[in-house]
């Protein structure tokens, strides 16, 4: 089968791969109908972590091929979404609603043990606790949106979740990629009253408006601080949506929290420590996040989804067949697409 395969930064190839097979009697095999190119695979391409032959790929929607011998919820010829990341859904963290600490899982196109999503097809380990199966045809209208389920859209919602949005709340989100205007989307969802979208895409800003941005602050470093606090009579916000990961993403986060509030991470740490511990205590700040378990969220945010409240699909700006998976990180990379559908 074909699968893409990143060999250094800027180097990512569409290659022929082992077929997806069935190793373990807990797995399931799905042919890829859709996925996508995230922004957590810029990292790696940017020469980040060395990921030398790689398969990348962490979100899709498939259709169930096979199923291992103790495979029980799951038949062939399902539509399901496949979250990031694999979960036994059985285990104390599983219970607890934190599938990615799930103490059988692991994550998909990272060079663990599972492949990746940017393919024909993939071995999905733990099939029963990770893929959730859908009501709906292989080219439903809201395929774009059901596949957001898989990573940004959860992954926006946990960085509402985790910082404490709430009725009536002032938000800032941090950055105007795909994980950022779903955060919006979240925020709003939740119920905050204001959002300020922190980004300087006019595209993009303009959807972050449509999803629900009340106000845009396009400068960056210190004007941008004191932007936030001009628009929040000086206090900074009740909650942060940090959903970049560089250094100066946390600095601007912890600088616009206002006190007792929370900066919910979500964008992957480009950082080793986070900055301002002291006024981080004197000011009763909470700094929450991680991988969110979008697992989790899918019973909360699909009759969204299903009955039109919420188009997180409408963050996709392009569709490339496999092929176009190589121009579909450079487009992303260099800004020219927001977030790239591959329709294997
Ligand atoms: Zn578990």
């Amino acid at each position: 089968m074909r699968a893409t395969v990143m060999y250094k930064a800027g180097d990512v190839r569409i290659e022929h791969v082992p077929d997806a097979s069935i190793q373990n009697p807990t797995d399931a095999i799905i042919r890829v109908t859709r996925a996508c190119i995230c922004g957590s695979d810029l990292w790696p391409y940017n020469g980040g972590p060395n990921v030398t032959g790689q398969q990348m790929g962490h979100e899709a929607i498939g259709v169930v091929e096979e199923v291992g011998r103790d495979v029980q919820r799951l038949r062939r010829g399902q539509i399901v979404v496949m979250p990031f990341a694999y979960s036994d859904g059985r285990c104390m963290f599983c219970d607890d609603g934190l599938q990615t600490a799930c103490v059988h899982g692991g994550f998909f196109g990272n060079g663990g043990e599972a492949g990746g999503a940017q393919a024909e097809a993939l071995r999905v380990p733990q099939a029963d606790g990770t893929l959730y199966p859908l009501s709906v045809g292989e080219d439903d209208a809201l395929m774009p949106s059901l596949l957001t389920l898989s990573d940004v859209m959860g992954t926006g919602h946990h960085a509402a979740v985790t910082a404490r949005v709430r009725r009536g709340g002032t938000v800032a989100v941090v950055g105007d990629g795909a994980v950022s205007l779903c955060g919006v989307i979240a925020a709003k969802r939740l119920g905050s009253e204001q959002i300020i979208i922190m980004g300087r895409h006019q595209q993009r800003i303009e959807l972050a408006r449509q999803f629900g941005a009340t106000e845009v602050v396009s400068e960056r470093g210190d004007a941008a601080i004191e932007r936030v606090r001009e628009l929040t009579g000086s206090f900074g916000v009740q909650s942060v949506l940090e959903c970049v990961g560089t250094e100066q993403a946390i600095d601007t986060s912890m600088s616009i929290v206002r006190p007792g509030g929370a900066v919910g991470r979500v964008g992957v740490p480009h950082y080793t420590t986070i900055p301002g511990a002291q006024p981080m205590f004197f000011r009763n700040v909470i700094v929450a996040g991680g991988p969110a378990p979008v697992r989790a969220y899918i019973d909360e945010l699909l009759p969204d989804v299903m009955e039109g409240r919420i188009e997180p699909g409408r963050v996709f700006d392009r569709t490339v067949p496999l092929d176009g998976v190589p121009d579909g990180y450079r487009a992303m990379n260099e800004r020219e697409a927001l977030k790239v559908m591959v329709q294997p």
